[in-house]
């Protein structure tokens, strides 16, 4: 049987808010980002107020969370991890379940892996994975807390009688499907590492502006420091503190730094992802911070990097053509 030729579903980072449920009567409502975690709103269900952060997280596609669950055997699924060959052999070996989910879902668990998990130092492969075969528990599940990024005791999902379990993401793509499988369950896998050579976002005029600005704005930071003060550079405390004119002055030198990497990412930002999920811009810049050597980098080295990771937001089409020409392969650990 030939696997590795399900259909991929078309990828949509861009978000205009959060499918969200009334915490008192599970209304359920697009919530505008800057609502979410704002003021209290009227639910419109039941009129009772719902506090900022108080909206559960929603089901972004209400046919995906159905009894019927054909639909999972006929696409394509992803997971991001640092193992090339995966599921690793210790998810068979220990008798745990393994994550997948949408391509969105995939990336932006690596990203946030990368600043959270401090793996920002690690070669990711992208994972793309069928399982055609599998059986689907047609209840929804809740998130099994670890989202994509660890292992859930198998028991977790084969006590239900099924290979599989739905859950609605509450972390990655927030309010996408994802599924906690047993590695069993795999029939077929194709991986490539990423971010992937010559898929960057593309340098625009813009970008070489934000990079030239950067550099401008860390030389006059730079500049306003006096010899003595390189040269008795001071502990945290005292430039936090104030404690001498020295210590002042590399307290403002920092402040004009932090300003001018803020003022970078959002302009790379701007460019690259303006309409993506405030979440995954987020991520993506916290990703991309950790990444950074300690000590100044130059504005260009650091707007490469951010393209390297903004291609796979920007140009994933190509991404999943990448990975979908890889020759599928069976796990063959279980054999
Ligand atoms: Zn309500």
């Amino acid at each position: 049987m030939n696997y590795g030729n399900l259909r991929d579903r078309p990828v949509d980072f861009s978000s205009h808010g959060e499918w969200s449920l009334c915490p008192h009567c599970r209304y359920r409502r697009l919530v505008p980002h800057d609502e979410l975690y704002g003021r209290a709103q009227d639910c419109p269900g039941c009129s009772l107020s719902v506090g900022p952060g108080k909206w559960q997280t929603g089901a972004s596609d209400l046919i995906l969370t159905s009894a019927d669950v054909r639909w999972v055997c006929e696409v394509s699924w992803f997971h991001t991890s640092v193992h090339r060959v995966w599921p690793p052999a210790a998810a068979a070996a220990e008798d745990r379940a393994v994550h997948l989910g949408t391509y969105e879902a995939a990336i932006e668990s690596m990203l946030y892996r990368m600043s959270a998990m401090a793996e920002h130092d690690q070669q990711f492969y992208l994972h793309r994975v069928e399982v055609p075969d599998i059986s689907v528990d047609p209840a929804m599940h809740d998130d099994l807390g670890e989202a994509l990024t660890g292992f859930v005791e198998l028991n977790a999902v084969t006590s239900t009688g099924y290979q599989g379990l739905r859950y609605i993401n509450e972390e990655e793509q927030k309010g996408s499907i994802s599924l906690a499988v047993s590695p069993r369950a795999i029939r077929s896998v194709q991986s490539v590492a990423i971010p992937a050579p010559g898929l960057s976002a593309v340098v625009t005029a813009r970008t070489t502006d934000c990079a030239r600005r950067y550099d401008a704005d860390r030389a006059a930071a730079e500049s306003t420091l006096l010899p003595v003060d390189r040269e008795n550079p001071l502990g945290r405390l005292d430039r936090l503190m104030g404690t001498t004119v020295s210590a002042r002055r590399l307290r403002e030198r920092d402040h004009r730094m932090w300003s001018a990497i803020g003022e970078l990412f959002d302009g790379l930002s701007s460019i690259y992802v303006a309409d993506v999920a405030p979440g995954l811009r987020e991520r993506l810049e916290d990703a991309v911070r950790a990444t950074l050597a300690v000590g100044p980098a130059a504005g260009s080295g650091i707007a490469e990097v951010y393209r390297r990771y903004a291609g796979l937001i920007v140009r994933s089409s190509e991404v999943l053509a990448l990975v979908g020409a890889v020759p599928a392969s069976r796990p063959t650990l279980f054999d």
